[in-house]
């Protein structure tokens, strides 16, 4: 059996509960030593096995669940923040499928999140933006054109860019071509959770020369849009005392 786990943005007490127990009984643990915190590997069991998949390839892990389920053991394969997004689960659990291994999936705390929380922000204000958008620049892992950061501007709600801050200077370009101005507040998160956080606010103009000044290329979110800055939004009429809910009845009705 193979749990893959969401081992969270960074901070070891930021793992799922259920997390923390298959670290505990895994007999093998397979994690990505880039960003994956190696204190979360504490919670181990003595006799456990572990390999860092920073150095290995796709086919070396398999060969190593492989061998790990020939040999009766429960494998953890420990991914930073959750397996989901950026992950490259999928191909792991195809390579799985084939060989009739049986594996789940433990979702963790992705590091977008963690970046919302460092940032004191509510992604979705009302009256300034209800959607999130996730995505990346196109680097050597290309990005299909219909989903180019350009495109995705013209719609000016919450963006957060994985996997981008070492090309600050180019995502500031594709924003403001794309429909943000020059002015929209924007933030990059280097290493959400960790003890080394490290937060920049500035506005997508000025985004470069801000992640150049604090030496940010890699390990870290942009965070683009207006409720970047966090005012002039509406309040929630879950709340509002005037409004009726399944839960509770409003003074207006
Ligand atoms: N599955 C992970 C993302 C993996 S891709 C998740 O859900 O968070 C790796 C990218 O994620 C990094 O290049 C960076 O952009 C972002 N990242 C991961 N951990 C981070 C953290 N603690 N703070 C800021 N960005 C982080």
């Amino acid at each position: 059996m193979v749990n893959f786990v969401g081992a969270g943005p960074g901070a070891v007490d930021l793992i799922t509960v259920r997390g923390r127990k298959l670290i505990e009984e895994a007999d093998c643990i397979i994690y990505a030593g880039s960003l994956v915190n190696p204190e979360i590997l504490a919670w181990k069991k003595d006799c456990c096995e572990v390999y860092d998949s920073s150095r290995m390839s796709l086919p070396e892990v398999i060969a190593q669940m492989e061998k790990a389920e020939r040999d009766g053991k429960m494998t953890v394969r420990l991914h930073t923040g959750d397996p989901s997004v950026y992950g490259a689960i999928r191909e792991q659990m195809d390579a799985l499928d084939e060989r009739k291994i049986p594996y789940a999936v433990c979702p963790g705390v992705s590091s977008f999140c963690a970046a919302a929380a460092a940032l004191q922000m509510e992604y979705t204000l009302p009256g300034i933006s209800q959607s999130v958008i996730i995505t990346r620049g196109a680097g050597r892992t290309p990005v299909p054109e219909r989903e180019s950061v350009r495109s995705f501007a013209a719609h000016r709600a919450v963006m957060v860019l994985f996997l981008s801050s070492g090309m600050a200077g180019r995502m500031a370009e594709e924003l403001m071509a794309g429909g943000y101005s020059a002015e929209t507040p924007c933030a990059m998160v280097f290493r959400a959770s960790w003890p080394d956080e490290k937060i920049v606010r500035t506005t997508v103009e000025k985004l470069e020369q801000a992640a150049a000044d604090a030496g940010i290329t890699r390990q870290a979110l942009i965070v683009v849009g207006d409720a970047v800055a966090q005012k002039d939004y509406d309040f929630s009429k879950l709340y509002d005392p005037a409004f009726t809910t399944g839960y509770r009845k409003g003074t207006s009705s």
